[in-house]
């Protein structure tokens, strides 16, 4: 039966079992579309890495003697939307049957689903052989619960799949070193040289600058140095193991002035576009570690781990429970614009300067960064979530709705209400200064609330804690920063609110 597979940018997986076979019936094609480079104003090199990890890869399925429809984004042929480039294809070819592999994003889950509905061949869905649990495995897990906490279903995942476990119990007799992942970095301890991929992607820039599809961001280097291969996906993986492993746990919140990426993989680009898995990484990376356990201390890897079987996998399960709604809560009420330096960098504060520059040039910022600087930021002026979540799914290269906005909206925007987050991520200056470098170089100065020279940090956390004591006050995790408000004077939180007040209304001066 002549049959079509589809196969989406950001599901290059050339370990599905799609491929194990070949017949001269089954035709696959991948799409660069309008539709998709359109939907958000995305960074340049997350346009470019997509195109070029797609292209390689039709270009491997064919090497390998699959047939590959390709439809480039400036093809006569394209029709620049998904359901009409694969109407096309299968009139053309007379195509018996449609298949497709689960997309991992709503939106996209919900225009196959309907397109099939009407479609006059059979179609079928097929897992995407990615991830650890399924969509709604996580949903079933907290069945009945009251709250989503992320450490139970972390711990389950280590059970289930017998990770960093001793029998039933933990190995090194924690389930979790969080504490000792804490470290700033003061540049004593040595940072390897970043494995740094030279991708010729020319071919590439051009037709996204023929096509003038508007993006965002800066490409400065002219070759693409994420992984866009599986090869160059475990190289990659081999050289975090080898090079970075060590210290990740230690220096997992640390920011330094000097160091965009500090002890970080770098992998979730790769990871997300499915060129390697979860499993590939976590075997991969406890293989070492065991070969390795004299000289990497249990918190390395436990910190490691936590992240791609905990955080990744969780924000998947509680992306496809709480989807459509979960796109539009504003539990906070906020509705503030994001300020004009977040697409320059342009800012007098040392942090955001760093963190923005960073996501400008690289489309990438650690998860620190993105938390604690950018969306610390952004929470403390009650941006509205809609705006923020289009800045962090248009800057990230590793950003696809499933993982960006459990992270944006839920975690660092908290405006789930508190699904993901138990209580806000916002801080004052005083945690900025205690995890980077920052503010010994800043225009602020990172111990006053008010004067022209004080760090905005300070008056934006007291004022933010005051406006949202309505819907924060009663939080128990909140208890100790509402008393230390209310024990504030008077008159000093008057000073300190309308600080913040002119820092809201005149974001770009500052
Ligand atoms: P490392 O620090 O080396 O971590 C290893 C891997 O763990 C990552 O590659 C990633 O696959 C996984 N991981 C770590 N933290 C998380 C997390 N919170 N959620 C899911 N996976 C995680 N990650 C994305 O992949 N896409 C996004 O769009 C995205 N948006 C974010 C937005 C905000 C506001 C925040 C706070 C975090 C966001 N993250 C996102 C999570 C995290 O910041 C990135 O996964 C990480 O910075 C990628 O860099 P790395 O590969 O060097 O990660
Ligand atoms: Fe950021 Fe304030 Fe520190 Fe400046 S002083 S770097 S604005 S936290």
């Amino acid at each position: 039966m002549k049959t079509l597979r589809l196969i989406l940018g950001d599901q290059l997986n050339k370990k599905h079992s799609w491929f194990k076979e070949k017949s001269d019936e089954v035709y696959y094609c991948l799409f660069e579309m309008r539709q998709e480079t359109d939907y958000v104003k995305h960074h340049i090199q997350k346009v470019i890495g997509f195109f070029a990890a797609m292209r390689q890869f039709a270009e491997d399925l064919k090497a390998e003697g699959h047939t590959v429809f390709y439809i480039k984004i400036n093809s006569e042929e394209n029709k620049q939307k998904l359901t009409d480039n694969l109407s096309k294809l299968i009139e053309d070819h007379n195509i018996q049957h449609f298949e497709y592999i689960y997309p991992d994003e709503y939106r996209l889950d919900h225009q196959l689903s309907s397109y099939c509905k009407g479609l006059g061949i059979t179609s079928k869905a097929v897992s995407a052989e990615h991830f650890y649990t399924n969509r709604d495995d996580l949903t079933n897990f907290f069945k009945g619960k009251k709250q989503y906490l992320m450490e139970n279903f972390y711990r389950d995942m280590r059970r289930k799949h017998d990770i960093l476990m001793i029998a039933d119990q933990p190995e090194g007799g924690k389930w979790n070193y969080d504490k000792s992942n804490r470290n700033k970095w003061k540049g004593d301890v040595n940072i390897p040289t970043y494995k740094w991929f030279k991708n010729e992607v020319s071919e590439v820039v051009e037709d996204i600058q023929n096509a003038e599809i508007k993006t965002i961001g800066r490409f400065e280097t002219k070759t693409f140095s994420y992984p866009i291969t599986r090869v160059q996906a475990l190289e990659q993986l081999k050289y975090f193991c080898k090079a970075l492993l060590i210290h990740f746990g230690d220096f997992q919140d640390a920011m330094h002035t000097d160091e965009d990426y500090l002890f970080h993989s770098r992998l979730s680009f790769a990871m997300n576009l499915k060129l390697i898995s979860p499993k590939d990484v976590v075997t991969t990376v406890m293989n070492y570690y065991r070969k390795h356990d004299d000289e990497i201390h249990i918190s390395q890897i436990e910190g490691f781990i936590r992240q791609v079987i905990g955080w990744r996998e969780y924000m998947r399960g509680m992306y496809w429970a709480f989807m459509p709604d979960y796109k539009t809560k504003n539990e906070l009420d906020n509705h503030n614009k994001l300020p004009e330096f977040f697409w320059t960098g342009n800012t007098k504060m040392n942090c955001l300067k760093h963190a923005i520059n960073n996501s400008l040039d690289n489309g990438y910022a650690h998860h620190i960064q993105r938390l604690m600087i950018t969306g610390n930021y952004a929470l403390l002026t009650q941006t509205h979530p809609d705006e923020v979540d289009d800045w962090y799914l248009g800057i990230y290269i590793d950003a696809i709705e499933w993982v960006q906005l459990t992270n944006t909206r839920g975690m660092s925007q908290f405006a789930d209400g508190g699904k993901i987050a138990t209580k806000p991520y916002v801080s004052s200056g005083s945690y900025i200064n205690k995890m980077s470098n920052y503010c010994s170089d800043c225009h602020y100065n990172k111990s006053k609330k008010t004067g022209d020279d004080a760090c905005p940090f300070n008056s934006l956390y007291w004022n933010f804690l005051d406006e949202k004591r309505e819907q924060l006050g009663n939080n128990y995790r909140m208890g100790m920063m509402y008393s230390l408000l209310d024990k504030m004077d008077k008159q000093q939180l008057q000073s300190i609110k309308e600080k913040a007040q002119h820092i809201i209304a005149h974001q770009d001066d500052y």
